[in-house]
C-alpha cells in the first residue's frame, strides 16, 4: 500500500500482513517511472517521493505515475537548501508544495538525507508544523516502527544501517536484535517464502540504483562500495 493509505487506516483495521512500498526519487526519475510501471503491472500501489530539483522532479513522469494509481509525495531538503535559515526554508517548502500540487495530490512528505551536509532538514519541524500545510504525515514522525519493520536499500544493501547517516529509524536496532536482518534481495525472498519475514513492513528503495544492465550494475557496485567507506568514517567521527 501507499504511505498515505497506511496513515488513513485506524489501528484496529490494519490488515494482518502488508507492505508500505516507498521510493525516494533522488535522481534519474526515468528509473522510477520504470519501477512504477512494473509495480502497476503487478497490481502494486506505491509512494514516490520527489525532490524539488531538476535531477528528480519531472512533471510528465509525476503525471504518468499518478495516472497509474501511485501516490506522489514531497522529498524535502529545504533547510539544507536554505543553509539552515528556517524562515527561508519554510517559504521554500510551501512554494515547492504549491508547484507540485498544481499537478499532483501531495499529502505526505519524507526528508532527503543529504549525507554530506551538517544540516538535518527535519529540524525545520522544531519551529513549524507540516500539518499546517495540508500534510497528513511524514515517514519519519508518523509511522509506528515498533510494529512496522523498516528496510532500505541505502548503501546498496538491505542492512546498511551502519553506513546510513540519516535514512534510518531508531527502532531498527530492536528488530535487528530480534534477528530480522537481511543483506541481499535473495535473503528477503527466502524469508518471504519460508514465512519468517515480518508481517508488516515498509520497504524503501532508490530506483536510480536499480538496473537490469550488467555494466550499469557494476558501476553502481564499485561507486557505492567506495561511498560506504567514506560514510562509515564520517559516522565514526560523530
Ligand atoms: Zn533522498
Amino acid at each position: 500500500m501507499t504511505f498515505r493509505r497506511y496513515l488513513s487506516i485506524k489501528d484496529g483495521d490494519m490488515p494482518e500482513k502488508f507492505i508500505v512500498m516507498r521510493h525516494d526519487v533522488d535522481k534519474k526519475p526515468g528509473n522510477s517511472l520504470k519501477t512504477a510501471e512494473i509495480e502497476h503491472s503487478k497490481g502494486v500501489k506505491a509512494t514516490y517521493f520527489f525532490r524539488m530539483r531538476p535531477c528528480s522532479y519531472d512533471e510528465d513522469i509525476v503525471r504518468k505515475m499518478q495516472s497509474l494509481g501511485h501516490e506522489i509525495g514531497y522529498h524535502y531538503e529545504d533547510l539544507v537548501l536554505a543553509n539552515g535559515d528556517k524562515a527561508k526554508a519554510i517559504g521554500h517548502f510551501a512554494e515547492s508544495l504549491q508547484t507540485m500540487r498544481a499537478i499532483a495530490d501531495v499529502k505526505t512528505i519524507c526528508m532527503h538525507g543529504s549525507p554530506l551536509s551538517g544540516i538535518d532538514s527535519k529540524d525545520l519541524w522544531s519551529d513549524y508544523d507540516y500539518k499546517d500545510y495540508g500534510i497528513v504525515g511524514d515517514t519519519f514522525f508518523d509511522a509506528d516502527y515498533k510494529t512496522l519493520f523498516y528496510i532500505t536499500d541505502t548503501g546498496r544493501m538491505w542492512n546498511g544501517h551502519e553506513v546510513s547517516r540519516r535514512d534510518n529509524v531508531p527502532e531498527q536496532m530492536e528488530w535487528v536484535g530480534k534477528g530480522y536482518a537481511y543483506h541481499s534481495t535473495a535473503d528477503i525472498i527466502e524469508a518471504l517464502d519460508n514465512g519468517s519475514f515480518p508481517h508488516r513492513a515498509m520497504i524503501t528503495t532508490h530506483p536510480q540504483r536499480w538496473t537490469d544492465n550488467g555494466f550499469a550494475w557494476l558501476k553502481e557496485l564499485v561507486l557505492q562500495n567506495a561511498k560506504n567507506v567514506v560514510k562509515r568514517a564520517m559516522n565514526k567521527r560523530r
